[in-house]
């Protein structure tokens, strides 16, 4: 063992020279002791799926395809399907706005401003 300030070999823990005293052997430090500090956190992930969605349940595709009754005489099926009962049955009556009301929905479905009745884009 030797002081830490001048070198010197120690006596009884205290230095001949300089006086100093040793600091307390490295085996008595204390024993690192590591505690599990991990809570039962929930991860992020978890927390995403209860966010409300932003976009519609209804499938574009679906939506597009049922438009395209409309030139057959089905007219406003698409509306229907999303939920818009009310313009759905005007459609229907009149072969959607005479394919009027279609070539616009088709129009809107293709670049995205269609949505469903709770005002959502549909599911590309
Ligand atoms: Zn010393």
């Amino acid at each position: 063992m030797k002081c830490i300030n001048c070198g010197a070999e120690l006596e009884n823990q205290k230095c001949p020279y300089c006086g100093c005293v040793a600091d307390k052997p490295e085996q008595n430090a204390p024993v690192n002791i590591t505690f599990n500090l991990t809570r039962e956190t929930n991860p992020p992930a978890q927390k995403k799926s209860y966010r409300t969605r932003k976009t519609s349940s209804k499938n574009k595709g679906v939506a597009i395809f049922l438009t395209c009754l409309s030139f057959i005489g089905l007219g406003g099926l698409n509306r229907f399907y999303v939920g818009k009962t009310v313009s759905g049955i005007i459609y229907l009556l009149t072969f959607g706005l005479c394919w009027i009301g279609t070539i616009v929905d088709l129009i809107m479905l293709k670049n995205g401003t269609f949505t469903d009745s709770d005002g959502k884009p549909l599911l590309k």
